[in-house]
């Protein structure tokens, strides 16, 4: 029965075996084979592992009278000890019935090992556990460092916004205020303009004599006027060197000649006798200075003013040295000094040191910060040295050849060949470029270019010829060159010569003020110069009726004074109904028109005379005192000549703008009388 075979066999890990009470084996079952190489026949002492022999017998007799529960013995089994177990029962025919199995050698490794493990895994369990609460810990904090975030990007975001408001709204506050304080000074200016206008008409004495007493009240307001028109300088030169609208006019010059416009116009100005103005003539090898003079004079002309008003007694002494490559420009007086603790301060905006002197002289605190932004563009700068209760000395130190017009120099080429077949035309443009363009423009006309690099080459060409007309291609904001203009426009020699002034910006307000006969923005192309040179060269003649339709009779008067001496018949109308009959009545040649009357504006003037074929093309000129916006200015520049402000009106300008009016319609009627 044991030796049967059973395919469970293979499955069980139990053996079973019949045994004499000595351990006399009598049967054993195939597994018991299998398992430990018992069989019958064997001896279970001769199998035991040393030293188990005692525990065998024990087992043996226990058996013998009853169950025995488990016993573990080692037996030698292929020469190797393996540990069983064993049960052993007595069967009823006094053998014994022993069930062993053997016990698997790393179970209580393994079971170590899984208790170890399960006690590992239990700890890690435990220990991810704890990490589990950390990482969420840690999750809650990253969540609040989120929100934190949040919030404080959100709260960056409104700083931006809010920052970026502020900084638009300070731009438009600082560009407000620019315009502002443009608009005041222009304001300022034109009642000043009408007071100096009558002034020095009074002072002419063409009306009648004045008493001495009326004389020097009318200097005292001449005076007054005078410095107020100044101030007004001052702060639009300041507001246009803040915003960079200044521009640079670079010419040659000697300082000696400087010196002498400068001496000659502070001649009437330093009337004290206990003070001696003295400008030291340069040492002969100064060299010529290549700068901006009008920006120099006009620091030079601050430095001094200020000397002559800070000295009771003494000297004020104005010294041109040359330093290397810079000359120093040194105005001394021996005047109040300034204290060391506000030698700096001088330069700030509206600061002025107090003084007992100071309630006695006019100034605006405005003189030295404009002459160190002068300096600046000048490339140089203002040292101040002083003692109090000695003197000062301002030291303007400027570079002798400005960097830009060391560069023009390295453009600069002569080329100059008149041809007497050809009518001359002084071009007057410091770009090289530009220059050049202009000659290619005419190489084939009957015009040729005699070019001028500078304001002061161009005064020396017309010493040597005199031109059909003058392109003045410049950048307007130079005062130099406004100067040039005027004086070509006043002086009688070049009065006629027509002015083509070319210009980058839009200046046309100031150009045609002071006389300019056209006026073109940059870029300029062949087709307009010539047909506008032709057409200013062939168009000019006296003018007749004239009719001036202004509200303001001082306006009226001056319009008036200045046209008196040209064989003008001035018709003059207060109101527009009084303009619009008096120009179908006396059809003038011209008519002046102010920009805003009692209650009507030029528009409606301007619309009456257009729809009436007999006033429709007469042109108008509109004078105003206001600075038009860029909409009336173009609704007006569909129906008018030109724009006059009122505050630049000169007897040139006027006949500048009458004349091109003329010349606009002669060249418009034709067209216009087509059926
Ligand atoms: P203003 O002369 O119109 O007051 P400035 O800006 O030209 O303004 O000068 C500022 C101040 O500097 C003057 O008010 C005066 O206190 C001081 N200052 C300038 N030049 C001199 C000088 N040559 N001597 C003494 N003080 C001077």
């Amino acid at each position: 029965m044991l030796d049967k075979r059973d395919d469970l066999a293979e499955l069980r890990r139990e053996f079973v075996l019949v045994c004499g009470p000595e351990g006399h084996v009598l049967e054993a079952d195939r597994c018991a084979e299998e398992l430990v190489e018992l069989k019958g026949g064997d001896e279970l002492h001769r199998r035991l592992v040393e030293g188990s022999t005692a525990k065998l017998n024990e087992f043996l007799r226990r058996a013998e009278h009853g169950p025995t529960g488990e016993w573990e013995l080692a037996l030698a089994v292929n020469g190797a000890p393996i540990a069983v177990r064993l049960r052993g029962m007595p069967r009823q025919d006094g053998r014994l019935l022993i069930v062993g199995s053997p016990v698997p050698p790393d179970l209580d490794r393994a079971l170590t090992q899984v208790r170890e493990g399960m006690q590992e895994l239990a700890h890690l369990h435990r220990r991810s556990e704890s990490q589990q609460a950390e990482l969420r810990r840690q999750n809650g904090e990253l969540k609040r460092l989120n929100h934190e975030l949040e919030d404080s990007a959100r709260g960056m975001m409104a700083l931006h916004d809010e920052v970026e408001e502020k900084a638009e709204s300070l731009m438009q506050m600082a560009e407000v205020k620019a315009r502002l304080v443009s608009n005041v000074s222009h304001e300022f200016r034109t009642p000043l303009n009408s007071i100096l206008g009558l002034t020095r008409i009074l002072l002419d004495e063409e009306d009648g004599p004045l008493s001495e007493e009326q004389k020097k009240q009318l200097n005292f307001i001449l005076r007054s006027a005078t410095s107020l028109t100044e101030l007004a300088d001052d702060v639009l030169d300041l507001t246009k060197l803040e915003s960079g609208k200044m521009t640079l006019r670079l010419s040659s010059f000697r300082v000696d000649d400087l010196f002498s416009a400068l001496r000659g116009m502070f001649r009437p100005l330093a009337t004290n006798p206990d003070v001696r103005l003295e400008f030291v003539p340069p040492p002969d090898d100064l060299p010529v200075v290549e700068t901006d003079e009008n920006k120099l004079a006009q620091i030079l002309k601050n430095l001094v003013t200020n000397a002559l008003k800070f000295t009771v007694k003494g000297h004020v002494r104005i010294v041109a040295e040359q330093r290397g490559t810079a000359v120093h420009f040194t105005v001394e007086d021996s005047g109040i000094g300034i204290p060391a603790g506000e030698i700096e301060r001088i330069f700030d905006e509206f600061h002025r040191v107090s003084h007992p002197i100071q309630e006695t002289v006019k100034g605006t605190g405005l003189g030295l910060p404009l002459c160190r932004k002068l300096a600046d563009m000048l490339e140089g700068r203002i040292r101040v040295t002083s003692t109090e209760g000695q003197g000062s000395s301002f030291v303007l130190e400027i570079p002798m050849v400005h960097s830009e017009a060391q560069m023009m120099r390295e453009l600069e080429s002569e080329a100059e060949n008149l041809d007497p077949s050809r009518s001359p035309i002084l071009v007057v443009e410091d770009d090289r470029q530009t220059l050049f363009l202009y000659e290619r423009y005419l190489r084939n006309s009957g015009f040729q270019v005699v070019p001028a690099r500078t304001v002061a080459g161009a005064r020396e060409a017309l010493t040597r010829l005199r031109p059909s007309a003058i392109v003045l291609d410049v950048m307007l904001e130079g005062d130099s060159t406004w100067t040039f203009l005027q004086e070509l426009k006043s002086e009688a020699a070049t009065r006629d010569i027509p002015v083509l002034v070319v210009t980058v910006m839009n200046g046309e307000h100031q150009a045609r003020a002071l006389g300019a006969d056209e006026f073109f923005v940059k870029p300029l192309n062949e087709e307009q110069l010539r047909r506008r040179l032709e057409r200013l060269a062939r168009v000019r003649g006296p003018v007749e009726r004239v009719l001036v339709i202004d509200d303001d009779e001082v306006a009226r008067y001056l319009v008036r004074k200045m046209l008196a001496d040209d064989s003008l018949r001035i018709i003059e109308a207060r109101t527009a109904a009084e303009g619009i009959s008096a120009a179908r009545r006396e059809r003038p040649h011209v008519i002046l028109l102010d920009f805003i009357l009692q209650s009507e504006t030029a528009f409606d003037v301007l619309d009456e005379l257009k729809v009436d074929p007999q006033t429709r093309n007469i042109p108008v000129l509109i004078q105003t005192s206001k600075d038009l916006t860029d909409d009336e200015r173009r609704r007006l520049a569909k129906d008018t000549a030109s724009i006059i402000p009122k505050r630049n009106l000169s007897r040139e300008v006027a006949m500048a703008r009458i004349r091109e009016a003329l010349m606009q319609s002669e060249v418009g009627r034709p067209h216009m009388r087509k059926p």
